[in-house]
């Protein structure tokens, strides 16, 4: 469609446009969830620390196995043993580290223990029920690479190396602005005038920055006029790496951001080929990114996980991977072809092997409750009908929206 930029060239103008940030600062690693890593890791010892046992047992040579040998001590977790002389066994316990001298463990299921006396129902081979050290992680080797969003496992992983402390990209602090006359801010009123409607963007927008690990700025509602516009932007502009706004992007006269943008700054971007999200503005307010999204709330989650989340991750620093691309089994029927691509509410579910996808009854981009019914989105490319039964793509939201 003539004037509309389609998804990907949209995606990589704006993440060419996109410049990570170079501050950092460092914070203890139970303040690091969510935070992107700006150094890599590396192991400073190795994980384990010692070759240790894997079970409760004997620890002993396994060339001498089919003997009976002599019990001369005990090591359990926490503690080292001596070094095991010919003819003798450790009784040995999950995670005590393996006595010099002994090459195996064998499990005590069995063996037959009588007083000092240590038999085996059956021999054990060198290594066995070894756990060697540096297996997880050996020393000196990259824990994790510069960009990673940390997680709760990577923040085990890192405990495990003993690292206390990280350095971590501050984070992105993005500000928020809700345009629109006819916006009440829930909480202030228990009924709506005539035309009013409550602001729920900002809450969706809040949750999505928020979980991502931005640091969330709430410009607050903004009345459709042009002076007030440019104040609002200018001043968000003047303290936030990215600016977002709802609303007023499209040709309206009530509609000023556009030209609000232009006049303080400049847009890349207008206009995507993206069904719900047609208007969406990309530009720069001073140093501060800018985006203005469409008003109807089912649209702004849509061009937020989009374009809006990949651009944020790279200003971060964060390495992004895209969405999986899963595939589902259609029980649904498209009979008019669209002439964007289109993301449907949908909600996936497993079928035998494989996935099946039903949509949401009301695809209208104003239906928020479609979004949170949904746990995905049907991509449809433009100009494609969906027969039931026929195999269509899936996004998964839980991936959009962290
Ligand atoms: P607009 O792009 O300003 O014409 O808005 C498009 C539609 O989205 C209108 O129906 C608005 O009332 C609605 N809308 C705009 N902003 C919000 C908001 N913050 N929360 C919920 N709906 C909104
Ligand atoms: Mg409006």
């Amino acid at each position: 469609m003539a004037g509309l930029t389609p998804l990907d060239e949209a995606l990589a103008l704006v993440l060419n446009d996109a410049a990570p940030v170079a501050e950092t600062e460092t914070v203890p690693l139970a303040e690091a969830l969510g935070r992107t890593l700006a150094e890599e890791v590396l192991a400073r010892v190795p994980v384990p620390n010692d070759d240790n046992s894997a079970m409760d047992g004997y620890a002993l040579r396994a060339d001498e196995s089919s003997q009976v040998l002599k019990i001369t001590q005990r090591i359990p977790a926490g503690t080292a043993g001596e070094t095991l002389l010919p003819g003798t066994a450790a009784r040995i316990f999950t995670g005590a580290p393996i006595p010099p001298g002994a090459d195996a463990v064998a499990m005590q299921e069995n063996c037959e223990v009588e007083g000092d006396k240590l038999r085996l129902s059956q021999p054990v081979m060198a290594g066995e029920n070894i756990r060697r050290s540096g297996q997880d992680l050996e020393r000196g080797s990259q824990v994790l690479a510069a960009g990673r969003r940390l997680q709760a496992e990577d923040l085990g992983v890192l405990a495990s190396v003993g690292c206390g402390r990280l350095s971590v990209f501050r984070r992105l602090v993005v500000g928020v602005l809700s345009t629109g006359d006819e916006l009440v801010e829930p909480g202030t009123a228990d009924r709506l005038a005539p035309g009013q409607i409550f602001n729920s963007n900002r809450y969706t927008l809040q949750g999505l920055l928020e979980s991502l690990g931005f640091t969330f700025r709430d410009y607050g509602l903004v009345a459709d006029k042009p002076a007030e516009t440019r104040r609002v932007l200018e001043s968000a502009a003047g303290s936030c790496d990215c600016v977002i706004s709802t609303g007023g992007v499209s040709v309206g006269e009530e509609d000023h951001v556009k030209h609000q943008v232009e006049a303080l700054g400049s847009l890349k971007l207008w206009k995507l080929g993206v069904k719900p999200g047609k208007p969406l503005a990309y530009g720069r307010i001073g140093k501060a990114g800018f985006f203005g999204l469409p008003g109807n709330p089912a649209a702004v989650y849509v061009t937020f996980s989009m374009i809006v989340r990949p651009w944020l991750l790279a200003c971060q620093g964060a390495e992004a991977a895209p969405p999986l691309s899963l595939f589902a089994t259609a029980d649904f029927e498209i009979g008019r072809a669209g002439s964007r691509l289109e993301f449907l509410r949908a909600r996936v579910s497993s079928a035998g092997r494989g996935l099946r996808a039903e949509l949401h009854e009301n695809q209208s981009s104003g239906v928020l409750s479609s979004v949170s019914w949904a746990n995905a989105l049907v991509v449809l490319p433009p100009g494609q009908t969906v027969a039931r039964g026929d195999v269509v793509e899936v996004l998964l939201l839980d991936q959009l929206s962290r």
